[in-house]
């Protein structure tokens, strides 16, 4: 029999140390952006009701039709664990009269948190995943567009990551997506028997979707489609133009992509991702539009808004880090046992951050920098009984040959804080 208690369960996955680092190198990146732009932290709660996602993201998306955790409780209500914050976050702006009290109000929000979607699980696609998210409520300007997007460009300029390239679309009102949804049908009806038959229902029920595939034989057929900047109104075309317009003018590289349509039903005009080619067909890092229709679904009020997620975990795929923390290593040679905890938590009392690695007090000297080394230490504190009786501490450094320096308990904090 297969042991159910020391397997994971399939799609899910451990994040051990060394990847845990990136994601917290990650939030700390995000925390400085945020205040920024204005941008203020709310978190979300890990289960809604299943209505709240299936009326807003789209009875036909990939999500609702197969991605979803959704189960009855045992008071026979129906949740769902989350599998993106935009309707979380503008249903909680909204309980919470942050986006409308007798009028519209705007704000500003991001989380980061956990996303769960029953897909088939690979590289850069698992069931449990970490999204960092931005919404900007109550404002309809497109400098609310550009200021979206710039924060989304300072985030990848701050970590570091380059070779993402910034595709943008304009998806115009609902209107003009019916009308194009319908050309769209019927020119994918003349080819089909190229597709199969999910990808003929997909035809039926939400034929942009098709442009959003990822089926390689289908590449032909999507190259020929109708284009959807055909059936755009003239004010959001107007709205797009001027969009460009302010890239140009900041030195923003962009592609547009006619073909870009993102796969949740609530966008409308801007619609943008940015993409890697080093993560295969798990291209997309950051995935974003404006919503102005959402608020009515969720709240019955119309409050224009714009966002972004980012998947963290392929971002998190893609960088290189290096950990830059100091590391201290502790020698105490005493005959007393408390003395090892005495000097640590001396060490300890400080707002510098650093890695603190008792070494082991049995073992002599010689290994115990044998070991502060193999642990890649920078310095290792020296500490014996004159040492203890004189308030002084021996510090040598591992990272150079300069000699080994005393200094007392108190300039310790000062020291850390210089190196
Ligand atoms: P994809 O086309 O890759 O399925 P999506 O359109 O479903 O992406 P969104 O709902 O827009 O993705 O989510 C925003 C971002 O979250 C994506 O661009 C991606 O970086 C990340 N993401 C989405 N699904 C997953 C997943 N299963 N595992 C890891 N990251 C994910
Ligand atoms: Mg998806």
């Amino acid at each position: 029999m297969v042991d159910l208690i020391s397997k994971k369960i399939r799609g899910f996955r451990d994040i051990l140390p060394d990847e845990s680092q990136k994601f917290l190198f990650l939030e700390e990146k995000i925390h400085n952006i945020c205040p920024l732009f204005n941008t203020k932290q709310i978190r979300i709660p890990a289960l809604e009701s299943l209505n709240l996602f299936k009326r807003s993201i789209g009875e036909s998306s990939d999500i609702v039709t197969k991605e979803m955790y959704s189960f009855k409780d045992k008071n026979d209500e129906t949740v769902c664990m989350i599998p993106e914050g935009t309707a979380s976050a503008m249903r909680l702006a909204f309980e919470n009269n942050l986006i409308y009290d007798r009028g519209i109000k705007k704000n500003r929000f991001y989380y980061i948190t956990q996303m769960f979607r029953h897909e088939r699980p690979q590289k850069g696609r698992y069931r449990q995943f970490t999204q960092f998210g931005v919404e900007f409520m109550g404002n309809e300007s497109i400098h609310e567009d550009i200021d979206l997007l710039l924060m989304s460009k300072i985030f990848f300029d701050v970590i570091k990551l380059d070779n993402l390239k910034l595709n943008i679309n304009s998806l115009g009102l609902a209107e003009d997506r019916n009308k194009y949804s319908q050309d769209l049908q019927s020119y994918f009806n003349n080819y089909h028997e190229s597709f199969s038959d999910q990808q003929i229902n997909t035809i039926k029920n939400n034929p942009l979707r098709i442009l959003d595939s990822k089926d390689q034989r289908l590449t032909e057929i999507i190259n020929g489609a109708p284009n959807i900047s055909n059936y755009i109104n003239k004010e959001s075309l107007k709205r797009f133009d001027d969009m460009v317009q302010i890239l140009n003018d900041l030195k923003i590289d962009y592609t547009i992509n006619d073909k870009l349509v993102r796969g949740l039903d609530y966008y409308n005009d801007l619609v943008f991702e940015w993409k890697t080619d080093q993560l295969g067909t798990q291209d997309a890092i950051c995935a974003g539009g404006r919503y102005d229709n959402l608020s009515n679904i969720i709240g019955n009020k119309a409050v224009p808004a714009v966002g972004f997620a980012i998947g963290v975990d392929r971002v998190v795929d893609l960088m290189s880090y290096k950990d830059t923390d100091l590391v201290v290593g502790l020698s105490v040679i005493s005959n007393s046992k408390s003395d090892m905890s005495k000097i640590s938590s001396i060490l300890r009392n400080t707002d510098n951050k650093f890695t603190l690695i008792q070494m082991d007090a049995e073992k002599s000297l010689t290994k115990q920098i044998k070991t502060a080394v193999k642990s890649n230490c920078d310095i290792l504190v020296i500490v014996g009984s004159e040492e203890i009786s004189n308030n002084i501490l021996t510090i040598k450094d591992l990272r150079s040959d300069r000699d080994d320096m005393s200094i007392s308990f108190d300039d310790f904090s000062k020291f850390i804080e210089e190196y």
